[in-house]
């Protein structure tokens, strides 16, 4: 459902674009773009503070403001300024929630400058033309569409156009010009309607005293991909005869030059006798706009078409969308299938009905359909999905509904002796056979009896989902019935994410340290620094229960990168009192370490506290070893150029092969505690130990075991070749003052 988070082609996009945009290095300013995140789906706000976090526009970090309800975000808003964007979701309490809430901000509260780019799960949300123009909505994106690298460029853009708006908010009438001129376009079905909707409304904006034509290069055979010249798609009165020209038959060489300058420089053009407008290479179309304009634009002039025109191209990207959206409000175009909007309607009636005795609404997704889709391509994939619909169409076509319902998920509804999970899997226990190619799928399902669900359709969906969500971190290739205990489970993991994220803002966090010992000299040689959460009541809450929840909402790459610099400033301090040797040892999150910024937060880290990198030891499990090899291989090497070492954590317990294991650049295997913990008495032998520690001296790593408790267990490990520890025998974890106590007793190293 939620294909904001498994775009992982998106992200490799993403990075190269990246780098092109941060040309600049990272400046941090006291002030940030401030952006506002409305969605019921708490994966929503991870997956959106995931992608976006750490990005900097025109050197302004983004800073987030998170609401999980219309009503929650009205209660913000009436109270926060300078918001730059809103990004919120179409339907959350009611299937309206989303545009009740626009027309709250800008009628209710007059709130115009700030930009709202609207999202939803499903193309059957699009809102209706009338709302677009009336509330000038910025942009509006199907949740699936807004990968990474699209969520950027819509954000990016919104921004400029914010920016500029208050820059020339002193210029009201002018200003709510242009936005009823660009909400106006946003509602114009195809590329011709639209260029001409532009240039009308850019020569009213320079009052009707210039004029122009549009022309775009457009690919003629979208297999040879031939292109054709730049061709005049409207104009106005004075350039009409050469409407559907080339540029070439239609207009001199001075007007051709200046076209192709614009073009291949990519940007607007001024000149003392004309204008040339570039919109930006969208779907192929370089929509270029050239204006007679007699004489130099004044500046106003030229900042009101700059806002216009950053308006206009999400508008031009949209043109398309919308109109197709408005067609296929009630089905899928690719299937033919119900939509989400059409299948929630069904349902809402069926809960008004008797026949909710009885009726069971199942969700069936894909296992990953995503991995295929990049494998075979995207038609095959688009064949696929066919495949799979047509099945379910001759099995339960008479008597169920059927709807897709996300990019590889399918809605099955009907009687609760048809819709079973055994029904459902055996439709996929055949192969597929599409394009001459045999393909098995296996897929996980939700399923919810709606006797179980209190209230309307939205709400019965929602919960199909959390059993689906349950079903795939469960067991794969499973199925899971929603029950009530699920939906107050995921209640409680927000509240703690609200409660973990204030905690961080507060200040609530803070480290301790536990000593690394060489087992032969009882020597300290570092320590991990292990991170800790007092809530405001004095409890303690431990790291494996907190942690998930961090990584789960992306929380852990603001929280990680704080426990890195930190670290590295106590590794400093600890250098400056003598401990040169000493080795600070830093857990990292898959989340953070899969994060397109987490070379750039290390450097930054080593840079600021000025600690040496071969002092500094990141700890990596071995589960994240398994997860994304070629990622973990390129970014090894990436830290270890840095000077960096690397452990693996919790060694034993996943599922590394040798052969793996020596593509990885590591220095250390770190032995689980479950396996120093089997050394228990002359019975209990630790041959796991024992082979972990044969294993990375085979491989020519240190180890070092964890959990140490017992004397007996220290011995054990010291007689199979390992020397290095950390356990509560030594020390347990400890404050820093405490830990330069504890140092104090040992002799310096
Ligand atoms: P871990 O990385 O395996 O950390 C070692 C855990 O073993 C620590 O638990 C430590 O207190 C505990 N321990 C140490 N010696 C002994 C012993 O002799 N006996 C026993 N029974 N336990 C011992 P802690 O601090 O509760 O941390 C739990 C986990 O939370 C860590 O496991 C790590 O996965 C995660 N974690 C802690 N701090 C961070 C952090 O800053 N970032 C990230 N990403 N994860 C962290
Ligand atoms: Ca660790
Ligand atoms: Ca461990």
């Amino acid at each position: 459902m939620n294909a904001l988070t498994h775009s992982s082609e998106d992200d490799l996009i993403f990075l190269d674009e990246l780098e092109a945009y941060e040309t600049s290095p990272i400046v941090k300013t006291s002030s940030t773009w401030r952006i506002m995140i409305i969605d019921d789906d708490p994966d929503v706000h991870s997956a959106t503070t995931f992608a976006l976090g750490s990005l900097e526009i025109q050197s302004r970090a983004l800073s987030f403001l998170h609401a999980y309800s219309a009503a929650e975000a009205r209660d913000i808003l009436e109270n926060e300024s300078d918001i730059a964007i809103i990004l919120l979701d179409v339907v959350m309490e009611q299937e309206d929630a989303g545009l009740q809430l626009v027309s709250y901000v800008r009628k209710t509260l007059g709130m115009a400058d700030v930009r709202i780019i609207l999202r939803t799960g499903q193309p059957g949300y699009a809102p209706e033309i009338d709302a677009i123009r009336d509330y000038d909505i910025n942009d509006y994106k199907t949740k699936s569409e807004l990968t990474r690298t699209k969520l950027y460029t819509a954000v990016t853009s919104a921004i400029r156009s914010y920016e500029q708006i208050c820059a020339i908010s002193t210029s009201r009438r002018a200003l709510e010009l242009i936005i009823k001129a660009s909400t106006e376009l946003l509602a114009l079905q195809g590329l011709q309607n639209f260029a001409t909707g532009v240039l009308q409304q850019i020569i009213s904006l320079l009052a009707n005293q210039t004029e122009g034509f549009v022309c775009t290069k457009q690919v003629l055979d979208e297999t040879t991909n031939e292109i054709n010249e730049l061709t005049i798609i409207a104009a106005s009165n004075g350039f009409s005869d050469y409407l559907n020209q080339s540029i070439n038959e239609a207009t001199n060489a001075t007007i051709q030059a200046s076209l192709h300058q614009a073009i291949q420089a990519r940007h607007h053009l001024y000149q003392s006798e004309s204008t040339v407008l570039y919109f930006g290479n969208i779907k192929n179309q370089d929509l270029t706009v050239y204006l007679n304009t007699g004489l130099h634009l004044n500046e106003l002039d030229k900042r009101l078409l700059e806002v216009f025109c950053s308006n206009i191209s999400v508008g031009l990207d949209n043109v398309m969308l919308t109109s197709s959206l408005h067609n296929y409000a009630f089905y899928d175009p690719l299937t033919g299938l119900s939509n989400r909007l059409k299948l929630l309607q069904t349902l809402n009636e069926t809960l008004d009905s008797p026949l909710k005795q009885g009726t069971v609404l199942s969700l069936i997704d894909i296992d990953h359909f995503a991995e295929t889709n990049d494998a075979l391509g995207h038609q095959f994939g688009d064949l696929l999905l066919c495949a799979v619909a047509q099945r379910l169409v001759n099995i339960f076509g008479n008597d169920c509904q059927l709807a897709r319902v996300g990019s590889d998920t399918f809605a099955l509804m009907g009687k609760e002796t048809r819709v079973s999970p055994d029904a459902i899997l055996a439709l996929f226990s055949l192969p597929f056979d599409v394009d001459n190619q045999v393909v098995q799928l296996s897929a996980t399902i939700g399923l919810v009896k709606l006797m179980d669900c209190d209230g309307d359709g939205s709400e019965a969906f929602k919960n199909t989902n959390i059993a689906l969500k349950r079903a795939k971190t469960h067991h794969r290739s499973g199925y899971a019935y929603f029950t009530r205990d699920m939906g107050v489970e995921i209640r409680e993991r927000v509240r703690m994410m609200h409660k973990l994220r204030s905690a961080f803002e507060n200040e609530h966090l803070f480290l301790v340290f536990q000593p690394q010992v060489d087992m032969r000299t009882g020597q300290a040689l570092g320590a991990e620094a292990l991170i800790r959460w007092k809530t405001e009541e004095g409890e303690f809450i431990p790291p494996d229960q907190f942690i998930p929840i961090a990584e789960y909402s992306g929380l852990i790459v603001n929280i990680g990168e704080w426990v890195l610099r930190s670290a590295c400033f106590e590794l400093v301090h600890l250098r400056s009192c003598g401990y040169t040797n000493f080795q600070m040892a830093v857990n990292v999150s898959q989340a953070q370490f899969s994060h397109p910024l987490f070379m750039q937060t290390l450097h930054r880290a080593l840079h600021d506290s000025k600690a040496p990198p071969d002092c500094i030891e990141l700890e990596i499990t071995e589960s994240m070893a398994m997860e994304d090899p070629d990622l973990l291989i390129k970014t090894l090497h990436q830290i270890k150029q840095l000077g960096i070492r690397v452990s693996i954590d919790d060694f034993g317990t996943g599922f590394s092969s040798l052969s793996h294991l020596q593509k990885l650049d590591v220095d250390k295997l770190k032995i689980d505690r479950a396996f120093v913990n089997e050394i228990k008495d002359s019975s209990g032998d630790g041959s796991i130990a024992k082979m972990v520690v044969q294993l990375g001296q085979s491989l020519n790593m240190e180890i070092i075991a964890e959990g140490v408790e017992t004397t007996m267990q220290a011995e054990t490990l010291l007689s199979f070749g390992c020397h290095l520890a950390q356990g509560y025998l030594y020390s347990r974890p400890m404050a820093k003052e405490d830990l330069y106590a504890w140092l104090k007793t040992k002799s310096l190293p």
